[in-house]
């Protein structure tokens, strides 16, 4: 592939490993259908030997001052800038998606989730509680050994936002990659190391459910942080639960995007763009249900069509083109299951609808309109470049409706009345939210879900509250009052 790549198929202790007794993992590249790379599973040997290794190494790296560790990061943050597009390359490699996305979103904000953390390591301070004479304080303190386990869609990033508040909180991680995109991870694994994370604090190991099964089920894990779908989360959760785990779960999402009809056109048809064809749909906070209010739909429509007649689909590595395959085949054929079952529920194809005549796994950018609510592709996670259009007439009737699913990760409104931007999100059963824009996630702003889309949060200040566990220390500065 090219002289930087990942040299085994996992990463512990400080160094790769390679164990052929696990099942080999083909990697695709879905441009082309060629196999790339081969992993193999991980044995019970390996994952024993991935947590065995974080256990060992936890307690000294939490015991180094914050300011130390969060100089690791840093430095970290800093070389994969300097690698950017050597990662950005082997993220391309790893999931299709355009260089010209790659370049500016992956490592990138990986790099500002590591350097974002690595500013707050110096700072995990407790609270003091006075008591009239006597006080109380606050220690947050270390989980242990985490399990970060990763969907395929965004695989450097996924890793870096579980790494770097586990870390900087003084954890460490052992983390599986999803099978489908198994290489981006080790890469962050190697430059943490370079830049100083003490070998054993951040491991990735390879391998299917089984091997994230195994690792949820280790007694000696504390946490575990996964990004997946809602089925997935339901059952790693209840495993977690088993021995009251702590968990991050970072699910699936049917997000509504209202656009009233005094929104400006060409900012709501470009917030539907990037809330539906980056990434060829596949990002688990976008915008699937496009609620569209009445007086403006046709003219948002034909503008809609008319700017994804010009995305360029094509060869991911050139950087001209801006929409590559979808992730594997096995994605593609649910995609376009979900367009076929779209035109016999009655939906309207606007454009788009086919696969792309070539060796890779495309789909053309895709437009639903007349969806109505009952409709599949209303109800269900598509993963794909395919929008659906619903029409709605007022705020009221709009708000009810884009709350009617047992989603809530995301949701958008799209309006230049401000006050009725923020009366209507205020009322979006939704844990991450925009106003005027679509799928920006700041290190510094907390991302996660409501109801069936997830628990906790990650990024932001807000992520260290589930890296750490508070420990309460009263303090008597008198005598002890014993009534006996
Ligand atoms: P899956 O839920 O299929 O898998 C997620 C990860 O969990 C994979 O690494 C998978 O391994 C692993 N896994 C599967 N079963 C188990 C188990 N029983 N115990 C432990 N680990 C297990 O999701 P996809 O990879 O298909 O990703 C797409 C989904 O992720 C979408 O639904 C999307 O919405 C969601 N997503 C959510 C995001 C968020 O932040 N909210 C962001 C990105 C995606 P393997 O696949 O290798 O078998």
């Amino acid at each position: 592939m090219y002289d930087t790549q990942p040299t085994a198929s996992h990463f512990i202790d400080g160094a790769y490993v390679e164990d052929t007794a696990g099942a080999v993992i083909d990697v695709i590249y879905p441009a082309t259908g060629a196999v790339i790379a081969q992993v193999h599973a991980a044995t019970p040997a390996i994952v024993e030997q991935a947590v065995a290794s974080a256990q060992a190494a936890q307690c000294a790296w939490a015991a180094m001052p914050g300011l130390e560790r969060g100089q690791v990061l840093r430095r970290a943050a800093e070389m994969i800038r300097v690698r950017n597009r050597d990662l950005s390359v082997l993220e391309t490699w790893d999931t299709g998606k355009p260089l010209q996305e790659t370049l500016v979103a992956d490592a990138a904000s990986g790099a500002d989730a590591l350097d974002y953390f690595g500013g707050l390591a110096g700072d995990l301070t407790g609270a003091h509680i006075p008591l009239g004479a006597d006080f109380a304080y606050t220690i947050r303190e270390a989980l242990g050994v985490c399990v970060g386990i990763g969907a395929w869609n965004y695989p450097t990033q996924i890793a870096c936002w579980k790494a770097a508040p586990a870390l900087a909180c003084g954890n460490a991680m052992v983390f599986k990659p999803s099978e489908t995109t198994p290489l981006c991870a080790l890469k962050i694994a190697e430059i943490l190391v370079e830049a100083g994370l003490p070998k054993g604090c951040f491991n990735v190991v390879q391998g299917l459910g089984d091997v994230g099964g195994a690792l949820v089920s280790d007694p000696r894990v504390a946490k575990v942080s996964l990004t997946g779908s809602v089925p997935t989360g339901r059952r790693v959760n209840a495993a977690a639960a088993a021995d009251l785990k702590h968990v991050t779960m970072e699910l699936g999402g049917k997000s509504p995007l209202i656009i009233f009809d005094d929104a400006d056109l060409e900012d709501a048809v470009g917030g539907a763009m990037m809330g539906n064809m980056y990434s060829a749909g596949q990002v688990c906070s976008n915008g699937t249900r496009v609620f569209v209010q009445r007086g403006i739909r046709d003219a948002f429509l034909a503008r809609f069509a008319e700017r994804a007649a010009q995305i360029r689909l094509g060869d991911p590595m050139d950087e001209a083109v801006q929409m590559g395959p979808l992730v594997s085949a096995a994605q593609m054929e649910k995609v376009l299951g979900y367009i076929e079952t779209a035109r016999a529920e009655g939906a309207r194809l606007i454009c788009g609808g086919a696969r792309v005549d070539t060796p890779g796994v495309f789909v053309e950018p895709t437009v639903f309109a007349d969806v109505t609510d009952g409709m599949t592709i209303a109800q269900e996670e598509v993963f794909g470049p395919v929008m659906a259009v619903l029409d709605f007439d007022d705020e009221d009737e709009v708000i009810a409706r884009a709350n009617a699913t047992d989603f809530g990760l995301a949701a958008g409104v799209f309006t230049r009345d401000l006050t009725r931007a923020h009366r209507v999100i205020r009322q979006l059963e939704a844990g991450t939210c925009w106003i005027n824009t679509y799928n920006l996630t700041p290190a510094g702003m907390p991302f996660g879900g409501f109801k069936a889309s997830g628990l906790g949060r990650e990024n932001a200040a807000a992520a260290i509250e589930h890296y750490t566990k508070t420990k309460s220390v009263y303090v008597a500065m008198g005598p002890v009052d014993a009534p006996y």
